[in-house]
């Protein structure tokens, strides 16, 4: 069966033949639907078509898929012991791990999804303060849950009305959104930079990191910080740590498990006590296997010194992009750090050309993503880069 005919087999059965980030609506034609292979950081689709992958699943896998040392824990753990009445001890040596790793952790909390994270620590930032705003930054993704997606199909405004929003990196707006909720401020949410899809990507500006930390202590506020996309790329620690800025609760999930399925909640000291009256839990929150998936990811990640081997083979990849798009005479703008790339071309407000060289890539075996920011890992070499390259060289060519 050919993806054309699963496709349609989908629409069947499917709510609009696939829902959420991974159907290919939004996507040009050619983007592949379904897979049936994954290895290293190359990708085979239904029809048998391989693509080296620059998008990781959107971000879980980190390590490269299947590898092997992972998946033999995970695999060994899921034999073992995996769902029962109570986690393995698993759950206490990954809480360990963290906190001795991520430097304002000292206690953690697992779920499965990012939005699961990001619930959960707004939950606790109410639950210390007794107030409900939390400000978050306007167009930043924090899941798909009502009061994160806002504005979409099904969710009512009262579902977000406590979450105002301020402008990511504008220290005037933060300021004015915390003042205008003065009294009822519970916490303030931020993500690792502003990553937001569609959009070029900024960095964050360290200032603004400082005044949100102080704006969080001069209301007695939880620092929010998202790190479910960019944790463990841009930094084994929590992502603001670089900015001299220590946060008190962060959301973690996508890669801290290369692709099992866990995701956690961190907090600083302050936070334990309301943590620990939160009633929060999911019947496959304690899953062993994803756990010990998660104890081997980390120790992988801190052997390779993760963020800085992906950020070497991303700046690789960046220069090399650079360098095409200059020989073939296309202006090209390339935003967000090294390891998670947005590439756009300019002056292309509708993608019109970035959908077409991203066909043209899906063509010559390189899958890449017209609009959202893009995801390196420790399975993308030196030799698959240039590998890469050589493909885009010939994909750019023929724009
Ligand atoms: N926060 C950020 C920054 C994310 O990128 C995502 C997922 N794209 C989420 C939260 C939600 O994670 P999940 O899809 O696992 O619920």
């Amino acid at each position: 069966m050919t993806d054309e005919e699963w496709r349609s087999r989908a629409s069947q059965v499917i709510p609009g033949g696939m829902y959420g980030h991974m159907s290919t609506r939004a996507l040009p034609d050619g983007y592949p639907q379904f897979f049936r292979a994954a290895n290293g950081c190359r990708l085979t689709d239904v029809d048998g078509n391989e693509y080296i992958d620059f998008m990781c699943s959107y971000g879980p896998m980190i390590a490269g898929y299947g590898h092997p040392e992972i998946q033999a824990a995970a695999n060994q753990q899921r034999h073992d012991y995996d769902i029962g009445n109570g986690p393995s001890k698993e759950i206490v040596l990954l809480a360990e791990a963290l906190t001795d790793q991520v430097s304002h952790a000292e206690w953690a909390i697992f779920a499965k999804n990012g939005n699961d994270a990001t619930t959960i620590c707004n939950m606790i930032a109410r639950a210390k303060s007794g107030r409900r705003k939390i400000l978050v930054a306007d167009g930043a993704y924090h899941g798909a849950q009502p009061w994160a997606a806002r504005r979409t199909n099904g969710t009512p405004e009262e579902d977000y009305v406590h979450f105002p929003t301020y402008e990511f990196n504008n220290i005037a707006s933060v300021v004015d959104a915390a003042e205008r909720v003065r009294g009822d401020l519970a916490g303030i949410m931020v993500s690792a930079f502003k990553h937001d899809a569609g959009q070029p990507q900024a960095l964050t500006d360290p200032e603004f990191a400082r005044v949100v930390r102080k704006i969080c202590d001069d209301y007695d506020a939880a620092l929010i910080l998202d790190d479910v996309r960019a944790g463990m790329r841009l930094s084994l620690d929590a992502s603001w740590t670089e900015h001299g800025v220590q946060v008190d609760l962060s959301a973690w999930g996508k890669c801290i498990g290369n692709g099992e399925p866990i995701a956690a909640v961190l907090g600083s000291e302050p936070w334990r006590e309301a943590a620990s009256r939160t009633f929060v839990t999911g019947s496959f929150w304690y899953q062993s296997a994803p756990m010990a998936s998660a104890l081997v990811t980390l120790k992988v990640l801190n052997e390779a010194n993760a963020p800085n081997y992906i950020e070497e083979v991303g700046q690789h990849f960046r220069d090399g992009l650079a360098e095409i798009a200059q020989r073939h005479g296309h202006g090209l703008s390339q935003s967000g750090p090294p390891q998670m790339p947005t590439v756009m071309f300019d002056g292309d407000t509708r993608f019109e050309k970035g959908n077409r060289f991203c066909q043209l890539a899906l063509s010559q075996g390189v899958y890449l993503h017209p609009w959202h920011n893009m995801f390196l890992s420790l399975a993308h070499n030196e030799s698959v880069i240039s590998e890469s390259l050589d493909r885009l060289d010939k994909a750019m060519g023929q724009l």
